[in-house]
């Protein structure tokens, strides 16, 4: 079965004015959308056809330049996209809120640790928050559309956090502020849904 580009939960202009209503509509309608029928070109035909998306990635032949490339586009704006909420912002709490204590030493000290993987990328990738089996936490970066459940890509854990820093993600509202983009995106943080895959995943 092909992949369908997921709808989102909310409006493109709900998230304003962390992210703005334009880069909404391009960014999952055009972008994630390109991604989507791409993935299901490359796919179509192979031995991958039918396989889940975390197995195609787990599984992945880096030299697969096409299924690297937009399967790892579908999985990761489907996960940016579902980590965000208009009533995102705020701390974790709970069982999520002591692993990140415990890995990074406090919340503020983790925020710095993800900030920093997300301003130092180095032209087009994301930064991950990522839990290994028994609930540890990472913090990494990729580059492009890779991501640490690739082989061999980044910390290696399970991405339940990531931010977009291509700059389609961000030029229309903050042209080459960056760090404005990054510091805006901790108000629209959903911890609900993060601690739910931190669980899922840990
Ligand atoms: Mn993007």
């Amino acid at each position: 079965m092909a992949f369908e580009l997921p709808a989102l939960d909310y409006a493109h202009d709900a998230l304003e004015p962390h992210i703005d209503t334009r880069t909404m509509e391009i960014h999952h309608g055009k972008h994630h959308a390109g991604y989507t029928s791409k993935l299901n070109s490359a796919v179509a035909g192979t031995d991958l056809d039918g396989k889940s998306i975390e197995d195609i990635l787990g599984g992945l032949d880096m030299n697969n330049g096409a299924v690297r490339n937009n399967g790892g586009g579908y999985y990761n704006h489907d996960l940016f996209w579902k980590v965000m909420s208009p009533n995102g912002g705020g701390e974790p709490s709970g069982e999520l809120a002591e692993a990140i204590n415990s890995a990074f030493g406090s919340f503020d000290a983790f925020k710095d640790a993800f900030a920093n993987a997300a301003a130092t990328r180095f032209g087009s990738g994301w930064a991950w928050l990522c839990v290994h089996k028994g609930g540890e936490l990472d913090v990494c970066g990729t580059p492009n559309q890779d991501n640490p459940l690739m082989p061999g890509v980044g910390c290696g854990g399970h991405p339940i956090l990531g931010i977009d820093v291509w700059e389609h993600a961000y030029y229309l509202n903050y042209q080459n502020r960056r760090p404005d983009y990054i510091s805006a995106f901790w108000n629209v943080i959903n911890w609900d849904e993060v601690s739910a895959r931190f669980a899922a995943g840990k």
